[in-house]
């Protein structure tokens, strides 16, 4: 039986809360104002501020931007069969609606925080905009270990969650999708909640099984965006995508996906890793085999004939491309000097904390942002959305494609902002992003 313990599972993130210092991020001015501790959502404002101070966006409208629309804070208390009840805590935090609904995933994880929400809804505002979605920003998620939980257990705490904040979501308000630790079978209990208030309404949440109208190519959306645009970025560093060589960190969804598409891109796939830990192999690591693993329930470190390696190895592994694709904040100050890949493409939220991207950009490594990198997840949610409201389901090659064409977009708008103000990958895509929301939030009226 799983607390509501802070206790994570040895991830780095929660000794990262970093100390940012002129001394020691010397490529950025900028940096002597930020504040010496950063919560998640601290760094994310930091990225904020960089991007806004390069569009010359007004004070009121950095201001009324940053904040969030609302926060809701729920307790779930669970009983077992001793007699002993657990509360657990819900988070949703709903960012910002200038553009449409608000949209963001729902992670179940101990060290789940209002901060950590808060950070993570806001990059879902940056990230619907930029890919030009619809849509604004929304996070949310229950401080459980799912791995101490019994699926009827982990059900039971989603329905209660539901039952109270059915009334803050919906189609129209806010549209949940799968994060870390959840996945369709969380979705569908969702939409069972739900519509028990409401109807019928598949459009409540995305990421649901094909049977309860789920879109064909959701479950491999992100993966398959990740690989996208590692092609495109490494084509525009001259490096060979085919028999380059790649570290993944996380094999779950986005991880498992982005190696089985980078590897059929001709990428040799030679670490990967876990919560477990990680492995290595020179010659690369069949996918296919890593995946029957971890399907079967099991970890990337039951794999045959692989050196055994830790999560902080495998950051710093000698190879081409690194994809951390698990939890936020594991390149940091105290790694970021040692990571030997030439370009670094966040298929996780926020795996990069302010002080390591600017030690990576200070060493001439290329970080492709989160929000551009990982953001066919959400699109490919808003597809099933639409199909969802239509009542219509497209073809798992219409979503293909329409996922190409918007991916390339986003890659182009970025690649050439970031070209024309001479900066970074990351604050080219928050300027992308922001002039789409600031433009919105202006019409409508603060
Ligand atoms: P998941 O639960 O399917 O997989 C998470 C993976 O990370 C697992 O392999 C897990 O073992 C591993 N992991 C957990 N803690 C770890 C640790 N301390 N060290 C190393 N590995 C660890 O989650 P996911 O959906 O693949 O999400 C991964 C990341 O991608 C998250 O940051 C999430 O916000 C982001 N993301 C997900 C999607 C999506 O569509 N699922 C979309 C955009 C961004």
């Amino acid at each position: 039986m799983g607390t509501s313990s802070k206790e994570g599972p040895g991830t780095p993130r929660a000794s990262e809360r970093e100390t940012l210092r002129t001394a020691e991020a010397p490529a950025a001015s900028e940096d002597s104002a930020a504040p010496h501790a950063m919560t998640p959502f601290e760094a994310v404002n930091f990225q904020f501020d960089r991007a806004a101070r390069a569009l010359g966006l007004p004070e009121y409208l950095q201001v009324a931007l940053k904040t969030p629309y609302r926060e809701v804070l729920v307790e779930i208390p669970l009983l077992d069969q001793n007699g002993k009840i657990t509360t657990y805590h819900g988070y949703r935090v709903q960012h910002n609606n200038a553009r449409g609904p608000m949209k963001g995933g729902l992670r179940y994880h101990p060290e789940v925080d209002l901060d950590e929400a808060r950070a993570l809804a806001s990059l879902m505002t940056w990230k619907t905009a930029l890919v030009d979605l619809p849509y604004g920003g929304a996070k949310g998620g229950i401080d459980l270990d799912p791995r101490k939980l019994r699926p009827d257990q982990v059900e039971r705490v989603t329905r209660t969650f539901i039952e109270r904040i059915h009334h803050l979501i919906g189609p129209n308000e806010d549209i949940p999708a799968p994060d870390v630790n959840t996945n369709p079978q969380v979705m569908a209990w969702i939409v069972d909640e739900y519509s028990k208030f409401n109807g019928y309404t598949p459009g409540v949440v995305t990421g649901k099984p094909l049977e309860l109208g789920g879109s064909p190519g959701r479950n491999s959306a992100t993966g398959r965006g990740v690989a996208a645009i590692t092609g495109r970025a490494a084509a525009d560093q001259s490096l060979e995508l085919d028999g380059a060589t790649v570290a993944i960190q996380g094999f779950g969804n986005v991880g498992s996906w982005s190696a089985h598409f980078l590897a059929e891109m001709g990428a040799k796939i030679v670490a990967v890793s876990d919560v477990d830990g990680g492995v290595f192999l020179g010659d690369g690591l069949d996918v296919a085999r890593l995946r029957e693993i971890v399907e079967a329930g099991g970890s990337v470190v039951e794999y045959d004939g692989a050196e055994r390696i830790d999560n902080e190895t495998l950051l710093t592994a000698d190879v081409d491309v690194l994809v951390p694709a698990a939890l936020g904040g594991v390149l940091n100050r105290s790694n970021a000097g040692g990571v030997r890949a030439r370009l670094i493409v966040e298929g996780a939220n926020a795996p990069t904390t302010p002080p390591a991207d600017e030690i990576l950009h200070g060493r001439g490594i290329t970080v492709v942002p989160d929000i551009l990198a990982n953001a066919a997840g959400v699109t490919v949610s808003y597809f099933e959305w639409v199909q969802n409201l239509q009542q219509f389901r497209w073809s798992a090659e219409r979503v293909d494609t329409e996922l190409s064409r918007i991916m390339a977009d986003a890659y182009d708008a970025v690649a050439t902002t970031a070209n024309e103000h001479r900066t970074t990958l990351r604050t080219a895509a928050f300027m992308v992003a922001i002039q789409r929301v600031a433009a919105a939030v202006k019409l409508r009226g603060v």
